[in-house]
């Protein structure tokens, strides 16, 4: 079999995965036979759920296309974070409700983001296997630090986060998919990820710390581990480096 070739263009965010000689600028890719577009650009680094277009030749192709020889290849990423999000900021809130899934890495990132009120389901001892399967079955985006698990065929929801602290990993996912509207305190358990709703002091009065008991009136409790929260300190400065971070 004789060598293809192909020129590739990868747009924005998805040159985190290239090489450095191929980011940010038309690369050739030779191949033998006619490869699929998805196991190329996953041969190349990129895998599938980050991809949201692929134009060859200037027609949009899905991932099952076989490389021709001499094809130009433009791909680019999911548009949460990208230009024509005006256009679908015309509503007041995205139309879909966004669900995540998160692999056994990001537990403390699990933890803001539930706190902030997004259905964030996460287990220490998750397997791929599961992770792939729940996200399938309802429609939850993967958050992962692992590339590898979104080359599996079955993602079709899935997010790299680039950063490895929970801080900027948090801040990463507000901005990636635009999250900020979105953002409901106390309304979703930290621990269990269940729903929280408003109590009166009353009823709890006799489980809180006294300094706690002193100082808060407004309280809040998870329906099914019935853990108890209030706008503390911690509540306070989350609050302010959203406000900060995300003019
Ligand atoms: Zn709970």
């Amino acid at each position: 079999m004789s060598l293809n070739n192909a020129t590739f263009r990868f747009y924005q965010e998805l040159n985190d995965f290239l090489p450095s000689k191929y980011k940010k600028k038309s690369f050739h890719y030779s191949f033998r036979g006619n490869p699929t577009i998805k196991d190329s650009m996953e041969a190349i680094g990129v895998p599938h759920p980050e991809v949201e277009l692929i134009l060859v030749n200037g027609k949009s192709v899905n991932f099952s296309y076989h490389l021709q020889n001499k094809d130009f290849i433009s791909v680019y990423p999911m548009f949460e974070s990208f230009d024509i999000t005006s256009l679908i900021k015309l509503h007041p809130r995205p139309l879909r409700i966004t669900k995540f899934i998160l692999d056994i890495q990001l537990g403390t990132l699990a933890k803001k983001l539930r706190m902030l009120g997004f259905d964030t389901l996460y287990k220490n001892n998750y397997v791929d296997k599961q992770i792939i399967e729940i996200a399938w079955e309802e429609h939850r985006i993967i958050l992962t630090r692992d590339k590898a698990l979104l080359k599996n065929k079955l993602v079709t929801h899935g997010y790299w986060v680039r950063n490895t602290d929970p801080e900027p990993q948090f801040i990463e996912i507000i901005q990636r998919f635009d999250l900020k509207n979105q953002i409901n305190p106390f309304t979703r358990c930290m621990v269990c990820n269940q729903k929280v709703v408003q109590v009166e002091k009353d009823e709890i009065a006799d489980q809180l710390q006294p300094k706690t008991k002193k100082y808060f009136n407004e309280f809040f409790q998870c329906v099914h581990c019935k853990k108890i929260y209030w706008k503390g300190s911690h509540f306070q400065k989350m609050k302010q480096k959203i406000n900060t971070l995300l003019p």
